[in-house]
C-alpha cells in the first residue's frame, strides 16, 4: 500500500482529501506527495496522522482507524470502535520497533469479542456490586455481566460504542479527540453523559489521554483506558518485566473481587511494589496473578507517578502518571490462549499487564471510598500519561 505523507506542523491543516487505493482507501487530513517529502530538511516534524478504513460493523457503520506519528518514530493506532488503540509502535534501546500493546489488526476480531484489549471502559470501570447502587432513594439496576457483578460498563459499554473522531495537534504532538454522548438509562445509568476522551501521542513519547465529562442528573462516573502491555513485543511473557507501584496500600476484595471496604497496608508483603520487583518474584503467593486495585500515593502535585516498569532485554521504560486516585494492576489472568492477535501471537495467561488508572471499584455502594459520583454542573476531568523511555 502507498502511503503519502501528512505533516500537521509545517503543512497546517490542509483541507481536502487525497485518496490512495490498493483495496483500502486512505483519507488523509492533508498530504502532500512523496516526491515532496523527500525534499523534507532535518529540521521538519514528521509528525502525523493518517486516517484509514477499518472495517464495517453488522449494521453497516464504518469505522476509521487513525496512525498517529511522533518525531521520534512512534507510532499509535487508534480506531473510532470503542476507542481503541490497536497498536503502540516503540523504540527499544536499540532503536528498533515492536508493538508493545495486546490487541488484532482488524475490526472483525475486536467485533467477534474480547478482553477489554486497549479499548475506552465506561460509564464505570471496574465493578459494582451485585449490579446496582442506591442514589437520592432511588435503586438503579445494572447488568450483571461479570458473574453477579458489574463490570466495565456491562453489556454495551464505552469500549463498544462508536466515537466521533476528530484529529487534533498542537506544538508537542499529535492526537486524536473522541467524542459520545450516552443517553440517559443507557445501561441502566441515569442521565445524559457527554464524553470526550483525547490521545496525544507526544515528541516525549507519551500517550497522554484526558477524559472529560458533563451530565444532567447524578450518577457514578469511573473512565479508564484498559491497555495491555507486553514491554518485549510480545516475544516473552510479561513476568520478568520490573514493576514498581508508587502504592503503600490497596483495596482488599472477596472471592468475587468485590471490596470488602477494608485498606491494607501492604509494605512488605508479595503485595508491594514499592520498589522494582519483577511481576514473577511472587506469584506462588498470588493466587491466580494480580489483579488488584493499588491506592497511589498522592503528593501535593496534581498529577502523581502511579508506576514504572521496566523490561530488562529490551531496555524499554514505561512510567505511567495519573490524576486518578487508584490503578488496577492486572496481570492478564483471564487470558487463556484462545485469542491470536496481531503478529500471530497467542495470548495466554501473563501475555501482557494493564496499568488501569481510575477510582476504587464499588464506590457507588461504599460510603468510606473517594465518590465517584459526577453531578449536573460539574466537569469530570481526569488526565493519565504512558511515557516510554529506554535505559
Ligand atoms: C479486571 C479483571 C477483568 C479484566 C477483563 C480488568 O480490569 O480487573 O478482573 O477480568 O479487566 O478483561
Amino acid at each position: 500500500m502507498k502511503r503519502r505523507t501528512f505533516n500537521f506542523l509545517t503543512r497546517g491543516f490542509l483541507i481536502g482529501t487525497c485518496m490512495v487505493g490498493l483495496g483500502v482507501v486512505l483519507d488523509f487530513i492533508g498530504c502532500k506527495s512523496q516526491n515532496e517529502s523527500k525534499n523534507k530538511t532535518q529540521n521538519e516534524s514528521k509528525m502525523e496522522i493518517i486516517k484509514e478504513n477499518f472495517g464495517t460493523t453488522a449494521e453497516g457503520v464504518t469505522v476509521d482507524l487513525y496512525t498517529l506519528m511522533n518525531n521520534n518514530g512512534m507510532i499509535a493506532k487508534i480506531t473510532n470502535y470503542g476507542g481503541i488503540v490497536t497498536s503502540l509502535l516503540v523504540p527499544d534501546k536499540n532503536g528498533n520497533i515492536d508493538d508493545v500493546t495486546l490487541g488484532f489488526d482488524n475490526l472483525q476480531a475486536y467485533l467477534d469479542g474480547h478482553p477489554y484489549f486497549g479499548c475506552i471502559v465506561g460509564r464505570y470501570g471496574n465493578r459494582i456490586a451485585k449490579g446496582k447502587f442506591e442514589l437520592d432513594g432511588v435503586e438503579y439496576k445494572l447488568a450483571t455481566n461479570n458473574d453477579e457483578n458489574h463490570l466495565h460498563g456491562g453489556e454495551i459499554g464505552f469500549d463498544k460504542k462508536i466515537w466521533d473522531a476528530e484529529p487534533v495537534e498542537n506544538e508537542k504532538g499529535v492526537g486524536l479527540k473522541l467524542h459520545y454522548v450516552s443517553e440517559d438509562m443507557e445501561e441502566g445509568y441515569p442521565g445524559n453523559l457527554d464524553v470526550t476522551v483525547t490521545y496525544m501521542l507526544t515528541d516525549e513519547n507519551e500517550l497522554k489521554i484526558n477524559y472529560e465529562a458533563a451530565i444532567n442528573k447524578p450518577c457514578p462516573v469511573n473512565l479508564t483506558w484498559h491497555g495491555y502491555f507486553n514491554l518485549t513485543g510480545g516475544k516473552e511473557n510479561i513476568l520478568n518485566h520490573e514493576m514498581e507501584i508508587n502504592a503503600d496500600k490497596y483495596v482488599v476484595v472477596d472471592e468475587t473481587l468485590i471490596p470488602t471496604g477494608e485498606l491494607r497496608d501492604l509494605i512488605g508483603s508479595e503485595m508491594d511494589f514499592t520498589s522494582p520487583k519483577t511481576i514473577g518474584s511472587r506469584f506462588d503467593k498470588v493466587p491466580g496473578g494480580y489483579d488488584h486495585t493499588y491506592i497511589i500515593n498522592k503528593s501535593s502535585s496534581e498529577i502523581d507517578l502511579v508506576a514504572r516498569v521496566y523490561e530488562p532485554t529490551s531496555g524499554r521504560v514505561m512510567e505511567v502518571y495519573s490524576t486518578e486516585p487508584s490503578v488496577q494492576f492486572y496481570t492478564g489472568n483471564f487470558l487463556d490462549g484462545s485469542l491470536t492477535g496481531k503478529n500471530e501471537i497467542v495470548y495466554k495467561k501473563q501475555s501482557g499487564f494493564c496499568l488501569e488508572t481510575q477510582h476504587f471499584p464499588d464506590s457507588p455502594n461504599q460510603p468510606g471510598f473517594p465518590s465517584t459520583i459526577l453531578k449536573p454542573g460539574e466537569k469530570y476531568s481526569q488526565t493519565t500519561i504512558y511515557k516510554f523511555s529506554t535505559k
